[in-house]
Formats: C-alpha cells, sequence, structure tokens
C-alpha cells in the first residue's frame, strides 16, 4: 500500500498532498487544490541574451530548502499514526 501523504512537484511549484482527498478528476496544482496539505511557488528565474544582454525570463524554479520542506513534512505525516493526523488540531 502507498503512503497517505505524497509530493508532486511540477512546472515550478511544489505541494504535499493527501492522497484520500486528492480528486483523480482535476488534474492542476494551486495552492487550494483539493488535497493540498502545504504548497510552495517556486521563485521566477531570469537569464541575460546572449545577443544583447538584455534580462529575459527563464521560467520558475523550487529551491532545494523548498523540496526539503516538502520531503520532511511529507516524511512526518506518513509517519503519523492515523489516528493523530485525524485528530483536529
Ligand atoms: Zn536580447
Amino acid at each position: 500500500m502507498s503512503n497517505r501523504y505524497y509530493i508532486d512537484e511540477r512546472s515550478g511549484c511544489i505541494a504535499v498532498r493527501d492522497r484520500e482527498r486528492t480528486d483523480p478528476d482535476y488534474s492542476g496544482l494551486h495552492a487550494d487544490t483539493e488535497g493540498v496539505v502545504e504548497y510552495w511557488d517556486g521563485r521566477r528565474t531570469e537569464k541575460k541574451c546572449s545577443e544583447c544582454g538584455h534580462v529575459q525570463f527563464a521560467g520558475w524554479e523550487v529551491s532545494e530548502a523548498d523540496r526539503a520542506a516538502a520531503a520532511e513534512l511529507c516524511d512526518r505525516l506518513n509517519l503519523k499514526p492515523d489516528d493523530q493526523a485525524r485528530a483536529p488540531s
């Protein structure tokens, strides 16, 4: 059986999600998406144009720190006994 909580990283953002609350019919990933426990946006990256030196957008990038935080949270949630994970805080 697979773990209840899992990491969903794609195109410049990352989230820890709850398999039991994830809507299989919705493929998007945003901070308010069903089943998202915690969400991190990547940072905007830029690069200099090799032709003229103008600065251009080069995509979104998840930082190593955010990736590590997501992994840590995911592990911690999966290790929790079910009754603790479900208890209201
Ligand atoms: Zn240019």
